[in-house]
Protein backbone atom coordinates (compact mmCIF):
# COMPACT_ATOMS: atom_id res chain seq x y z
CA UNK A 1 0.00 0.00 0.00
CA UNK A 2 1.13 3.70 -0.50
CA UNK A 3 1.22 6.35 2.35
CA UNK A 4 -2.08 8.28 1.73
CA UNK A 5 -4.04 10.72 3.69
CA UNK A 6 -7.41 10.92 3.51
CA UNK A 7 -9.72 13.99 3.87
CA UNK A 8 -13.56 14.15 2.77
CA UNK A 9 -15.28 16.71 4.00
CA UNK A 10 -18.93 16.44 2.31
CA UNK A 11 -21.71 16.06 4.43
CA UNK A 12 -23.94 13.35 3.17
CA UNK A 13 -27.56 13.45 3.92
CA UNK A 14 -29.04 10.75 2.62
CA UNK A 15 -32.40 9.11 2.68
CA UNK A 16 -36.54 9.94 2.04
CA UNK A 17 -37.57 13.37 2.52
CA UNK A 18 -33.88 14.40 3.42
CA UNK A 19 -34.26 17.73 1.40
CA UNK A 20 -35.86 19.25 4.09
CA UNK A 21 -32.20 20.08 5.66
CA UNK A 22 -31.58 22.35 2.76
CA UNK A 23 -33.08 24.86 5.27
CA UNK A 24 -31.02 24.21 7.59
CA UNK A 25 -27.33 23.90 5.32
CA UNK A 26 -28.02 26.81 3.73
CA UNK A 27 -28.56 29.33 6.58
CA UNK A 28 -24.75 28.47 7.63
CA UNK A 29 -23.86 29.82 4.51
CA UNK A 30 -25.18 33.41 3.71
CA UNK A 31 -28.33 34.37 1.96
CA UNK A 32 -27.17 34.97 -1.94
CA UNK A 33 -27.40 31.61 -3.69
CA UNK A 34 -26.85 30.44 -7.04
CA UNK A 35 -29.32 27.35 -8.13
CA UNK A 36 -27.78 25.31 -10.79
CA UNK A 37 -29.78 22.92 -13.16
CA UNK A 38 -30.07 21.52 -15.85
CA UNK A 39 -32.53 21.35 -19.18
CA UNK A 40 -35.74 20.99 -16.92
CA UNK A 41 -35.91 17.47 -15.62
CA UNK A 42 -36.03 19.06 -12.15
CA UNK A 43 -39.22 21.45 -13.02
CA UNK A 44 -40.91 18.02 -14.51
CA UNK A 45 -40.38 16.00 -11.61
CA UNK A 46 -41.72 18.69 -8.95
CA UNK A 47 -38.17 19.05 -7.51
CA UNK A 48 -37.91 22.60 -8.31
CA UNK A 49 -40.67 23.66 -6.53
CA UNK A 50 -39.85 22.11 -3.44
CA UNK A 51 -36.25 23.35 -4.12
CA UNK A 52 -37.42 26.85 -3.96
CA UNK A 53 -39.98 26.34 -0.68
CA UNK A 54 -36.87 25.55 1.46
CA UNK A 55 -35.00 28.41 -0.14
CA UNK A 56 -37.64 30.93 0.22
CA UNK A 57 -38.21 29.60 3.74
CA UNK A 58 -34.17 29.72 4.51
CA UNK A 59 -34.66 33.69 3.30
CA UNK A 60 -32.46 33.54 0.20
CA UNK A 61 -32.14 35.44 -2.43
CA UNK A 62 -31.77 33.40 -5.49
CA UNK A 63 -30.19 33.55 -8.60
CA UNK A 64 -30.99 30.93 -11.31
CA UNK A 65 -28.55 29.20 -14.07
CA UNK A 66 -30.72 26.81 -15.90
CA UNK A 67 -29.74 24.88 -19.31
CA UNK A 68 -26.67 23.24 -17.84
CA UNK A 69 -26.10 20.39 -20.83
CA UNK A 70 -25.45 16.76 -20.43
CA UNK A 71 -21.48 17.20 -21.06
CA UNK A 72 -21.67 20.88 -19.33
CA UNK A 73 -19.63 23.08 -21.27
CA UNK A 74 -17.14 25.76 -20.38
CA UNK A 75 -19.37 28.39 -22.09
CA UNK A 76 -22.12 27.83 -19.21
CA UNK A 77 -19.57 27.93 -16.75
CA UNK A 78 -18.25 31.41 -17.38
CA UNK A 79 -22.08 32.56 -17.27
CA UNK A 80 -22.64 30.74 -13.80
CA UNK A 81 -18.97 32.66 -12.76
CA UNK A 82 -20.22 36.22 -14.03
CA UNK A 83 -23.43 35.51 -12.55
CA UNK A 84 -21.60 34.70 -9.22
CA UNK A 85 -19.55 37.86 -9.31
CA UNK A 86 -22.15 39.90 -9.85
CA UNK A 87 -25.13 39.25 -7.86
CA UNK A 88 -22.47 38.88 -4.79
CA UNK A 89 -22.97 34.78 -4.45
CA UNK A 90 -22.71 32.92 -0.96
CA UNK A 91 -23.68 29.43 -1.71
CA UNK A 92 -23.65 27.52 -5.49
CA UNK A 93 -26.70 25.01 -4.91
CA UNK A 94 -26.42 22.55 -7.74
CA UNK A 95 -29.40 20.38 -8.41
CA UNK A 96 -29.11 17.42 -10.75
CA UNK A 97 -26.78 15.06 -12.73
CA UNK A 98 -23.29 14.82 -12.66
CA UNK A 99 -23.00 17.43 -15.11
CA UNK A 100 -24.98 20.03 -12.79
CA UNK A 101 -22.48 19.32 -9.86
CA UNK A 102 -19.43 19.07 -11.89
CA UNK A 103 -20.59 22.29 -13.89
CA UNK A 104 -21.41 23.92 -10.69
CA UNK A 105 -18.20 22.34 -9.08
CA UNK A 106 -16.48 24.89 -11.75
CA UNK A 107 -18.44 27.97 -11.23
CA UNK A 108 -17.30 27.75 -7.85
CA UNK A 109 -13.26 27.94 -8.35
CA UNK A 110 -14.13 30.09 -11.27
CA UNK A 111 -15.69 32.47 -9.21
CA UNK A 112 -12.61 33.07 -6.87
CA UNK A 113 -10.02 33.51 -9.41
CA UNK A 114 -9.31 35.97 -11.75
CA UNK A 115 -8.03 34.12 -14.56
CA UNK A 116 -10.32 31.58 -16.88
CA UNK A 117 -11.45 28.47 -15.14
CA UNK A 118 -10.10 26.94 -18.08
CA UNK A 119 -6.96 27.12 -16.86
CA UNK A 120 -7.50 24.71 -14.16
CA UNK A 121 -8.38 21.88 -16.62
CA UNK A 122 -5.01 22.47 -18.81
CA UNK A 123 -2.92 22.00 -15.51
CA UNK A 124 -1.94 25.40 -16.00
CA UNK A 125 -2.83 26.80 -12.80
CA UNK A 126 -4.54 25.38 -9.28
CA UNK A 127 -7.37 26.87 -7.45
CA UNK A 128 -6.67 28.50 -4.58
CA UNK A 129 -10.18 29.21 -3.30
CA UNK A 130 -13.89 28.68 -3.78
CA UNK A 131 -17.33 29.38 -3.14
CA UNK A 132 -19.21 26.74 -1.14
CA UNK A 133 -21.21 24.44 -3.13
CA UNK A 134 -24.08 22.39 -1.77
CA UNK A 135 -25.93 19.26 -3.96
CA UNK A 136 -29.15 17.82 -4.38
CA UNK A 137 -28.39 14.77 -6.74
CA UNK A 138 -30.90 13.55 -9.04
CA UNK A 139 -29.00 10.99 -10.83
CA UNK A 140 -26.77 7.91 -9.49
CA UNK A 141 -23.50 7.66 -11.67
CA UNK A 142 -20.69 9.94 -11.25
CA UNK A 143 -19.82 10.52 -7.42
CA UNK A 144 -19.33 13.78 -7.87
CA UNK A 145 -21.74 14.51 -4.84
CA UNK A 146 -18.55 13.43 -2.43
CA UNK A 147 -15.60 13.71 -4.81
CA UNK A 148 -13.51 16.57 -6.01
CA UNK A 149 -13.66 16.20 -9.86
CA UNK A 150 -15.38 17.84 -12.37
CA UNK A 151 -15.53 16.97 -16.40
CA UNK A 152 -15.79 20.34 -18.28
CA UNK A 153 -16.27 20.14 -21.95
CA UNK A 154 -14.90 22.79 -24.32
CA UNK A 155 -16.72 22.76 -27.31
CA UNK A 156 -14.44 25.17 -28.79
CA UNK A 157 -11.53 23.09 -28.47
CA UNK A 158 -13.53 20.23 -28.71
CA UNK A 159 -11.32 18.63 -24.94
CA UNK A 160 -13.59 17.39 -22.09
CA UNK A 161 -11.64 17.40 -19.32
CA UNK A 162 -11.43 16.14 -15.85
CA UNK A 163 -10.00 18.15 -12.94
CA UNK A 164 -10.01 18.31 -9.64
CA UNK A 165 -8.76 20.30 -6.22
CA UNK A 166 -9.43 20.47 -2.42
CA UNK A 167 -11.49 23.23 -2.66
CA UNK A 168 -14.07 21.68 -5.57
CA UNK A 169 -15.52 19.11 -2.43
CA UNK A 170 -19.23 19.77 -1.76
CA UNK A 171 -19.67 21.09 1.48
CA UNK A 172 -23.04 19.44 1.60
CA UNK A 173 -25.13 16.75 -0.76
CA UNK A 174 -28.87 15.66 -0.30
CA UNK A 175 -29.38 12.47 -1.40
CA UNK A 176 -32.91 11.15 -1.76
CA UNK A 177 -33.51 8.00 -3.53
CA UNK A 178 -37.09 9.54 -4.54
CA UNK A 179 -35.63 12.44 -6.59
CA UNK A 180 -34.13 9.37 -8.76
CA UNK A 181 -37.31 7.90 -9.66
CA UNK A 182 -37.81 9.90 -12.57
CA UNK A 183 -34.61 9.48 -14.25
CA UNK A 184 -35.37 7.13 -17.30
CA UNK A 185 -34.14 3.66 -17.64
CA UNK A 186 -31.53 4.64 -20.42
CA UNK A 187 -30.16 7.07 -18.25
CA UNK A 188 -30.47 4.64 -15.35
CA UNK A 189 -28.18 2.24 -17.50
CA UNK A 190 -25.69 4.80 -18.26
CA UNK A 191 -25.14 5.75 -14.31
CA UNK A 192 -24.97 1.72 -13.15
CA UNK A 193 -22.32 1.60 -16.05
CA UNK A 194 -20.63 4.33 -14.93
CA UNK A 195 -20.22 3.64 -11.31
CA UNK A 196 -19.44 0.26 -12.11
CA UNK A 197 -16.64 1.84 -14.19
CA UNK A 198 -15.63 3.82 -11.40
CA UNK A 199 -14.72 0.78 -9.25
CA UNK A 200 -13.18 -1.29 -12.03
CA UNK A 201 -11.21 1.67 -12.46
CA UNK A 202 -10.07 1.75 -9.09
CA UNK A 203 -9.88 -2.66 -9.37
CA UNK A 204 -7.16 -2.40 -11.90
CA UNK A 205 -3.95 -1.11 -10.17
CA UNK A 206 -0.03 -2.19 -9.46
CA UNK A 207 0.12 -1.82 -5.76
CA UNK A 208 0.16 -4.79 -3.52
CA UNK A 209 -1.66 -5.93 -0.38
CA UNK A 210 -5.13 -4.26 -1.20
CA UNK A 211 -6.67 -7.33 -0.58
CA UNK A 212 -9.51 -5.14 2.08
CA UNK A 213 -10.12 -2.35 -0.49
CA UNK A 214 -10.16 -5.41 -3.19
CA UNK A 215 -13.66 -6.63 -0.96
CA UNK A 216 -15.07 -3.31 -0.72
CA UNK A 217 -14.90 -2.90 -4.81
CA UNK A 218 -16.45 -6.48 -5.01
CA UNK A 219 -18.86 -5.90 -2.76
CA UNK A 220 -20.21 -2.33 -4.73
CA UNK A 221 -20.35 -4.35 -8.15
CA UNK A 222 -22.14 -7.62 -6.49
CA UNK A 223 -24.80 -5.33 -5.01
CA UNK A 224 -24.71 -3.07 -8.34
CA UNK A 225 -24.94 -6.12 -10.23
CA UNK A 226 -27.56 -8.05 -8.47
CA UNK A 227 -29.95 -4.49 -7.82
CA UNK A 228 -29.89 -2.77 -11.11
CA UNK A 229 -31.59 -5.71 -13.50
CA UNK A 230 -34.02 -5.19 -10.98
CA UNK A 231 -34.21 -1.66 -10.93
CA UNK A 232 -34.67 -1.10 -14.39
CA UNK A 233 -37.50 -2.69 -14.80
CA UNK A 234 -39.51 -0.72 -11.37
CA UNK A 235 -38.00 2.65 -11.51
CA UNK A 236 -39.67 3.76 -8.49
CA UNK A 237 -38.46 1.17 -5.91
CA UNK A 238 -36.94 2.56 -3.18
CA UNK A 239 -34.68 -0.25 -2.18
CA UNK A 240 -33.33 -0.68 -5.44
CA UNK A 241 -32.93 3.59 -6.17
CA UNK A 242 -31.10 3.25 -2.45
CA UNK A 243 -28.65 0.62 -3.39
CA UNK A 244 -27.62 2.23 -7.01
CA UNK A 245 -27.89 5.83 -5.21
CA UNK A 246 -25.54 4.73 -2.52
CA UNK A 247 -23.13 2.32 -4.75
CA UNK A 248 -22.32 5.29 -6.82
CA UNK A 249 -21.04 7.36 -4.36
CA UNK A 250 -19.32 4.55 -2.31
CA UNK A 251 -17.83 3.91 -5.67
CA UNK A 252 -15.74 7.36 -6.17
CA UNK A 253 -16.04 9.08 -2.78
CA UNK A 254 -11.95 7.99 -1.70
CA UNK A 255 -13.58 5.30 0.57
CA UNK A 256 -12.53 2.46 -1.31
CA UNK A 257 -8.85 3.24 -3.12
CA UNK A 258 -7.10 4.53 0.15
CA UNK A 259 -3.62 3.43 -0.52
CA UNK A 260 -3.37 2.94 -4.23
CA UNK A 261 -4.17 5.06 -7.32
CA UNK A 262 -6.77 2.97 -10.04
CA UNK A 263 -6.07 2.66 -13.39
CA UNK A 264 -7.89 5.56 -14.73
CA UNK A 265 -7.15 5.03 -18.44
CA UNK A 266 -10.56 4.21 -19.61
CA UNK A 267 -12.46 7.22 -18.71
CA UNK A 268 -9.73 9.48 -20.21
CA UNK A 269 -10.19 7.76 -23.49
CA UNK A 270 -14.00 7.99 -22.96
CA UNK A 271 -13.48 11.67 -22.71
CA UNK A 272 -11.80 11.98 -25.83
CA UNK A 273 -14.73 10.29 -27.89
CA UNK A 274 -17.94 12.45 -26.09
CA UNK A 275 -15.55 15.43 -26.56
CA UNK A 276 -15.70 14.81 -29.89
CA UNK A 277 -19.42 13.05 -30.25
CA UNK A 278 -21.39 14.45 -27.10
CA UNK A 279 -22.43 10.93 -26.22
CA UNK A 280 -23.48 10.23 -22.80
CA UNK A 281 -20.05 9.48 -20.92
CA UNK A 282 -21.63 5.96 -19.24
CA UNK A 283 -22.41 4.85 -22.80
CA UNK A 284 -18.91 5.49 -24.14
CA UNK A 285 -17.76 3.56 -20.92
CA UNK A 286 -20.26 0.18 -21.51
CA UNK A 287 -18.19 -0.39 -25.29
CA UNK A 288 -14.66 1.04 -24.21
CA UNK A 289 -14.01 -0.84 -20.78
CA UNK A 290 -14.37 -4.25 -21.59
CA UNK A 291 -12.28 -3.92 -24.41
CA UNK A 292 -9.34 -2.15 -22.31
CA UNK A 293 -9.73 -5.12 -20.26
CA UNK A 294 -8.90 -7.38 -23.38
CA UNK A 295 -6.38 -5.28 -24.39
CA UNK A 296 -4.82 -4.89 -21.01
CA UNK A 297 -5.62 -8.63 -19.93
CA UNK A 298 -1.90 -10.02 -20.07
CA UNK A 299 -0.75 -7.42 -17.82
CA UNK A 300 -1.42 -9.26 -14.95
CA UNK A 301 -4.19 -12.11 -15.68
CA UNK A 302 -4.59 -13.14 -11.75
CA UNK A 303 -6.23 -9.39 -10.95
CA UNK A 304 -8.42 -10.03 -14.49
CA UNK A 305 -8.96 -13.55 -13.09
CA UNK A 306 -9.79 -12.20 -9.01
CA UNK A 307 -12.68 -10.04 -10.58
CA UNK A 308 -14.08 -12.98 -12.36
CA UNK A 309 -14.30 -14.97 -9.45
CA UNK A 310 -15.36 -12.92 -6.51
CA UNK A 311 -17.46 -10.89 -8.85
CA UNK A 312 -18.88 -12.92 -11.78
CA UNK A 313 -19.10 -16.29 -9.97
CA UNK A 314 -16.96 -17.92 -12.97
CA UNK A 315 -15.24 -21.24 -11.83
CA UNK A 316 -11.34 -21.16 -12.05
CA UNK A 317 -11.46 -25.01 -11.53
CA UNK A 318 -9.16 -26.81 -13.87
CA UNK A 319 -8.43 -23.14 -15.70
CA UNK A 320 -5.96 -20.83 -16.68
CA UNK A 321 -6.06 -17.08 -15.00
CA UNK A 322 -6.11 -16.41 -18.67
CA UNK A 323 -9.17 -18.49 -19.46
CA UNK A 324 -10.97 -17.84 -16.34
CA UNK A 325 -9.84 -13.69 -16.91
CA UNK A 326 -11.79 -14.00 -20.77
CA UNK A 327 -15.00 -15.56 -18.62
CA UNK A 328 -15.06 -12.54 -16.56
CA UNK A 329 -14.76 -9.89 -19.69
CA UNK A 330 -17.53 -11.57 -21.34
CA UNK A 331 -19.75 -11.83 -18.31
CA UNK A 332 -19.34 -8.09 -18.09
CA UNK A 333 -20.30 -7.75 -21.70
CA UNK A 334 -22.93 -9.82 -20.98
CA UNK A 335 -24.43 -7.74 -18.04
CA UNK A 336 -24.16 -4.80 -19.63
CA UNK A 337 -25.49 -5.80 -22.85
CA UNK A 338 -28.60 -7.55 -20.58
CA UNK A 339 -29.35 -4.07 -19.10
CA UNK A 340 -29.12 -2.46 -22.88
CA UNK A 341 -26.10 -0.89 -22.40
CA UNK A 342 -24.55 -0.51 -25.94
CA UNK A 343 -21.85 -2.39 -26.72
CA UNK A 344 -19.79 -0.28 -29.94
CA UNK A 345 -19.40 2.65 -31.01
CA UNK A 346 -21.42 2.22 -33.92
CA UNK A 347 -24.59 2.09 -31.71
CA UNK A 348 -23.51 5.77 -31.63
CA UNK A 349 -22.90 5.41 -35.36
CA UNK A 350 -19.37 6.40 -34.64
CA UNK A 351 -16.77 4.98 -37.22
CA UNK A 352 -13.05 4.89 -37.30
CA UNK A 353 -12.92 8.13 -39.51
CA UNK A 354 -12.11 10.63 -36.14
CA UNK A 355 -9.84 7.82 -34.86
CA UNK A 356 -6.67 9.43 -34.99
CA UNK A 357 -8.26 13.41 -33.47
CA UNK A 358 -9.99 11.00 -30.27
CA UNK A 359 -6.23 9.34 -30.03
CA UNK A 360 -5.08 12.88 -30.43
CA UNK A 361 -7.14 14.30 -27.56
CA UNK A 362 -6.58 10.76 -25.26
CA UNK A 363 -2.32 11.58 -25.50
CA UNK A 364 -3.11 15.24 -24.35
CA UNK A 365 -0.91 14.80 -21.06
CA UNK A 366 1.23 11.85 -22.18
CA UNK A 367 0.91 8.30 -21.43
CA UNK A 368 -1.52 7.38 -19.10
CA UNK A 369 -3.02 4.70 -16.77
CA UNK A 370 -1.41 3.33 -13.78
CA UNK A 371 -2.47 0.09 -14.20
CA UNK A 372 -0.36 -0.35 -17.68
CA UNK A 373 0.60 3.06 -19.68
CA UNK A 374 -1.07 2.98 -22.38
CA UNK A 375 0.91 4.94 -25.68
CA UNK A 376 -0.95 6.36 -28.36
CA UNK A 377 -0.96 2.71 -30.20
CA UNK A 378 -2.72 0.93 -27.48
CA UNK A 379 -5.38 3.82 -27.58
CA UNK A 380 -5.87 3.63 -31.42
CA UNK A 381 -6.02 -0.29 -30.57
CA UNK A 382 -8.84 -0.28 -28.32
CA UNK A 383 -10.96 2.58 -30.29
CA UNK A 384 -10.41 -0.16 -33.34
CA UNK A 385 -11.77 -2.95 -31.06
CA UNK A 386 -14.68 -1.06 -30.29
CA UNK A 387 -15.90 0.08 -33.80
P1 LIG B 1 -26.07 14.05 -16.46
O1 LIG B 1 -25.34 14.47 -17.71
O2 LIG B 1 -25.96 14.91 -15.27
O3 LIG B 1 -27.61 13.85 -16.79
C1 LIG B 1 -27.99 13.11 -17.91
C2 LIG B 1 -29.44 13.39 -18.25
O4 LIG B 1 -30.27 12.88 -17.22
C3 LIG B 1 -29.77 14.86 -18.39
O5 LIG B 1 -30.47 15.00 -19.60
C4 LIG B 1 -30.66 15.18 -17.20
O6 LIG B 1 -31.71 16.08 -17.53
C5 LIG B 1 -31.27 13.84 -16.91
N1 LIG B 1 -31.66 13.67 -15.51
C6 LIG B 1 -30.86 13.77 -14.41
N2 LIG B 1 -31.60 13.47 -13.32
C7 LIG B 1 -32.86 13.21 -13.72
C8 LIG B 1 -34.05 12.82 -13.06
N3 LIG B 1 -34.10 12.60 -11.75
N4 LIG B 1 -35.17 12.63 -13.82
C9 LIG B 1 -35.15 12.79 -15.16
N5 LIG B 1 -34.04 13.14 -15.84
C10 LIG B 1 -32.90 13.34 -15.13
O7 LIG B 1 -25.59 12.56 -16.12
P2 LIG B 1 -24.43 12.03 -15.19
O8 LIG B 1 -24.09 10.69 -15.73
O9 LIG B 1 -24.77 12.15 -13.77
O10 LIG B 1 -23.20 13.01 -15.47
C11 LIG B 1 -22.39 12.85 -16.60
C12 LIG B 1 -21.22 13.81 -16.58
O11 LIG B 1 -20.42 13.60 -15.41
C13 LIG B 1 -20.30 13.60 -17.77
O12 LIG B 1 -19.83 14.84 -18.24
C14 LIG B 1 -19.17 12.79 -17.17
O13 LIG B 1 -17.97 12.90 -17.90
C15 LIG B 1 -19.06 13.39 -15.80
N6 LIG B 1 -18.40 12.54 -14.76
C16 LIG B 1 -18.00 13.15 -13.62
C17 LIG B 1 -17.38 12.42 -12.61
C18 LIG B 1 -16.94 13.09 -11.34
O14 LIG B 1 -16.33 12.47 -10.49
N7 LIG B 1 -17.24 14.36 -11.16
C19 LIG B 1 -17.18 11.05 -12.76
C20 LIG B 1 -17.63 10.43 -13.93
C21 LIG B 1 -18.23 11.20 -14.91
P3 LIG B 1 -31.72 17.63 -17.05
O15 LIG B 1 -30.57 18.29 -17.69
O16 LIG B 1 -33.03 18.11 -17.58
O17 LIG B 1 -31.66 17.66 -15.56
FE1 LIG C 1 -17.32 8.29 -14.82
Amino acid sequence: MNSFEFYNPTRLIFGKGQLEKLKREVGNYGKNVLLVYGGGSIKRAGLYDKVIGYLNEAGANITELAGVEPNPRLSTVHKGVDLCKTNNIDLILAVGGGSVLDCAKAIAVGAKYDGDMWDFAQRKAAPTDALPLGTVLTMAATGSEMNSGSVITNTETQEKLGWGSAYSFPAFSILDPENTYSLPKDQTVYGIVDMMSHVLEHYFHAEKNTDIQDGFCESILRGVIDAGPKLINDLQNFELRSTIMYAGTMALNGVVNMGYNGDWATHNIEHAVSAVYDIPHGGGLAILFPNWMQHNLKVNPARFAKLAVNVFNVDPTGKSDEEVANEGIQALRDFWTSIDAPSRLADYEIDDSQIDVMVDKAMKFGAFGNFNKLEAEDVRKIYSMSL
